[in-house]
């Protein structure tokens, strides 16, 4: 069976790319029926933070990328965060160092600088020379004395390594290239190369995906899988790799961390949702088979599930293309039926402070309105909160786009707005406020008798009603709005 994970380290906020190995390992995982550890790489307490950790928690879980073992959750193979598994690794090291594979070296960083140096200046690879792999007791008793304290290094099996990856086919390091890696720091602090082995072994993992940036770290792990086998750490099984590439960011530079359309927190506040951010996602690398020669960029998590083979990723960088991510998130909005689009908007016009929380019944009345008026037309729910701002907005913090103002609403926007609350004034006591009347009156008004063009009538009064040119259909929005909230916004810019 199937075993996938993803297991990144607590540092900063969750990013993109860690997002997009956490959806390939997922959906891979469900695509084969699998399990889906999520495990916290928290080695590194310099860097990691509980915050970070409380995020990640937090995204997996608002991106719907559930799991079967791991943080929160438990699971036979706990405890799920790597700061919390001391013991294991110190159990590992020792049959390590006692099998041989691994030995102290008590190089100083000096020693290893200059050595490197000279090394490089003959042309020879820079990494470790493997000075001290077979010291005698007499050396280590030596230094020790000299109050030294080792790291511990693996011992490289002096080999070719090959491995079939699952994205890129067989990949060769020659030996040459692998050198003698510390496991565990001078200050007894293992590293990320031990711990993230150590785990999937004992955690039983059957395929690791991650991203090309780790490629180099491979054939040391595997490595370390081959010994591991002698030691009895874990089920002896070596996992199939797969290395997911880059994602560019603009001016096609790989997207780093730090980039903000990077920042997934910045995907959520903004209004995406998690299944149009995951399908967008998805297609950084990944496309769904045509189906009689129909490429389709939209679909769901299932039919990415159903359709997953990691085989068909493509091994060349992936451009983050923010428009096309709002293009499909927009076209996710529009599958979502009216009223799920209303709850979904709740928390979005809530964190504006446009409604209370709870929401009161009249707001949602008011809301369900609404939300067909921005249905068809955003890509992220925040801009729906823009366009419906001046429905839920009280009188007096309502306010006008200074711009706007300038352009629309001159002497000759005011002579509009003037003849519209002349014409409006006459509806909604003997007639209906409704739209087909305010339509009616408006168009009488402003364009039979004062002879203007639609688009020239119609903005003065969006402007003054809804405090931007750009909002949703305007004979609607003034329905909504009411017949008094109406009037009284037009009569404050006279
Ligand atoms: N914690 C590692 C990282 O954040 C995970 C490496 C892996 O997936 O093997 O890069």
């Amino acid at each position: 069976p199937v075993v996938a994970r993803f297991c990144p380290s607590p540092t900063g906020n969750p990013h993109v790319g860690m997002a997009r190995t956490a959806l390939f390992s997922w959906a891979f995982a469900r695509h084969h029926g699998g399990r889906f550890v999520f495990r916290i790489e928290d080695t590194d307490a310099s860097r990691d933070s509980q915050e970070s950790y409380d995020l990640l928690v937090d995204v997996m879980r608002w991106l719907g990328l559930d799991w079967d073992e791991g943080v929160e959750v438990g699971g036979p193979n706990g405890p799920y965060r790597q700061s919390e598994r001391s013991d294991v690794y110190a159990d590992v090291v020792q049959r390590l160092l006692d099998a041989g594979y691994a030995y102290k070296a008590y190089d100083t960083a000096e020693e290893l600088e200059e050595r490197r140096e000279k090394a490089r200046a003959e042309g020879r690879p820079s990494g470790y020379d493997g000075l001290h792999r077979d010291l005698t007791d007499e050396q280590r008793a030596a230094y020790e004395a000299e109050g030294r304290k080792p790291v511990i290094r693996f011992r490289m099996p002096a080999k070719d390594w090959t491995f079939d990856d699952l994205v890129r086919g067989p990949i060769t390091f020659g030996a040459e290239n692998v050198q003698d890696f510390v496991i565990v720091r001078a200050n007894g602090q293992p590293l990320y190369t031990l711990t993230n082995p150590t785990d999937d072994a004992l955690m039983g993992i059957t395929h690791v995906l991650r991203g090309e940036d780790i490629l180099s770290s491979t054939p040391r792990q595997i490595a370390l899988y081959e010994a591991f086998a002698q030691v009895g750490v874990g089920q002896g099984l070596i996992p199939r790799f797969g290395h997911l590439p880059y994602v560019l960011g603009q001016g096609n530079k790989k997207l780093s961390k730090r980039d903000p359309e990077s920042n997934l927190l910045g995907y959520r506040e903004q209004g995406f949702l998690p299944e149009g951010l995951l399908n967008y996602l998805a297609l950084l690398g990944w496309s769904l088979p045509a189906v009689d020669g129909q490429e389709r960029d939209v679909f769901t998590l299932e039919e990415m599930v159903r359709a997953f083979d990691v085989t068909r990723v493509n091994p060349n960088p992936a451009r983050f293309d923010l428009k096309k991510c709002e293009a499909i998130n927009g076209d996710h909005v529009r599958l979502l039926d009216a009223t799920d689009v209303c709850e979904r908007l709740v928390p979005y016009l809530q964190a504006a402070g446009l409604v209370a929380d709870p929401v009161t019944a009249q707001e949602h009345a008011m809301l369900s309105a609404a939300t067909p008026l921005v249905h068809e037309r955003v890509g992220v729910l925040g801009e729906a909160v823009d366009m419906l701002r001046f429905l839920f907005i009280d009188e007096e913090h309502f306010t006008i786009d200074e711009k706007d103002r300038a352009k629309q609403l001159d002497e000759a926007g005011l002579d509009v707005v003037r003849a519209a609350v002349g014409a409006l004034e006459s509806i909604g006591e003997t007639t209906e406020w409704s739209c087909p009347t305010i339509e009616g009156a408006l168009r009488v008004a402003l364009v039979d008798e004062l002879g203007l063009k639609p688009r020239l009538a119609f903005g003065p009064v969006r402007v003054a009603v809804t405090g931007s040119r750009i909002s949703p259909p305007l004979f609607e929005s003034l329905e909504l709005l009411g017949r008094s909230r109406t009037l009284a916004r037009l009569r404050a810019v006279l």
